[in-house]
């Protein structure tokens, strides 16, 4: 049969390059060289590798946030596990990181304010069939090197464990005050983390200015306070967990009105945020073809109405593996107009 030929030869491709590899072993540095080119052709906008070491800071960065935000604990303490990334993959012995600007491509003007960018505009929406194939073909070329490895896309949303500290540790770009990580592009940027079991590192150098310490602008247009203070945040409180995971089932004293207009996530620290109007975080690209499909049912008053399978295949697969509940959407279709109606 053709098909199981095919499948004996690509493991008996990957058995003869992890062959290679350990006869023509590649030194660190040509390790992180090669995986950093190949991270560039998959269609990345850039890569940087740090030691597995390197993630337990962000247990430490956890511990603090939950001692500044202690209302936040139930929240950091369900995904405390998935952010332990040394106890998840103990045979692992680097992180590498991927930067992917979703920024470059635009949100119809009357999306925007209802529906968030980080779930609408991500690589797996806007990706065409042969970006996909790209795409893929890292994971293929990390295993065809005989390497061990975990994260990618699989297990959206929390990979390998803290990817905005990763980033930021391999010198991708920074940590603002609203907690997101900013590359030149500004916030709307996708992280991919793989864990490898080969040590190597390779840092990237950016020149991307603090934030100015007299801008609030992010926690003051925060419409729940979520944003309590500089670089902490209580999930608990922030909209765009209550219009996803929350199911969009409000708990007793969280105001219906404080979700505002938005849908399916929140845009609103990073859309007061003077790094994401600079030029070079401008979008470049047009609306992805997902989101022009789904339009007539992306106005609320459709939402409301659309049926489980219209819900299916034209608006779950927006949402980034963020809301599995069809239901979720048809309540925030419904408060999105109650609370345009003022009541
Ligand atoms: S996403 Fe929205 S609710 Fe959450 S912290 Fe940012 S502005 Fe506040
Ligand atoms: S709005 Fe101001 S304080 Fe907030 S992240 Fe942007 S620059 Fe920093």
């Amino acid at each position: 049969c053709r098909a199981s030929t095919a499948g004996s030869m690509v493991s008996l491709d990957n058995k003869l390059n992890s062959y290679m590899r350990e006869v023509f072993i590649m030194t660190p540095n040509q390790l992180a060289d090669e995986i950093y080119h190949q991270a560039r052709l998959a269609g990345y906008d850039d890569c940087g590798i740090i030691p597995i070491e390197e993630m337990d800071e962000y247990q430490e960065r956890l511990q603090e946030r939950l001692q500044h935000v202690p209302g936040s604990r139930p929240f950091y303490e369900q995904i405390k596990p998935t952010m332990n990334s040394r106890q998840r993959f103990p045979w692992a012995k680097s992180i590498i990181i991927c930067t992917w600007w979703m920024g470059r491509y635009s949100l119809p003007d009357s999306l925007q304010g209802k529906y968030a960018r980080a779930f609408f505009l991500a690589p797996n929406v806007t990706m065409d069939d042969e970006e996909k194939r790209k795409k893929g073909a890292f994971k293929e070329w990390l295993t065809a090197q005989g390497l061990r490895w975990d994260g990618g896309d699989n297990g959206i949303p929390f990979q390998i464990g803290g990817l905005r500290h990763a980033a930021m540790k391999a010198g991708l770009g920074i940590i603002r005050k609203n907690n997101f990580l900013y590359t030149e592009h500004g916030s709307f940027v996708e992280l991919e983390g793989f864990s490898i079991d080969a040590s190597c590192v390779l840092r990237q150098h950016h020149d991307i200015k603090p934030c100015a310490p007299q801008c609030h602008l992010c926690q003051n247009h925060c419409p729940t306070q979520a944003l309590s203070a500089p670089f902490t945040m209580n999930p608990l409180q922030c909209v765009s967990f209550w219009n996803t995971f929350g199911k969009s089932q409000l708990p007793p004293g969280f105001p219906e009105k404080a979700m505002e207009s938005w849908i399916i996530g929140c845009d609103a620290c990073q859309n007061a945020c003077p790094y994401n109007q600079v030029p070079s975080a401008k979008p470049e690209k047009g609306v992805p073809e997902l989101i022009r499909n789904a339009m007539h049912w992306l106005d609320p008053e459709n939402m409301k109405d659309a049926s489980d399978e219209v819900l299916k295949e034209k608006v779950l697969p927006l949402c980034h593996e963020h809301i599995q509940e069809l239901d979720t959407l048809r309540r925030s279709a419904i408060r999105y107009l109650k609370n345009q109606k003022g009541q």
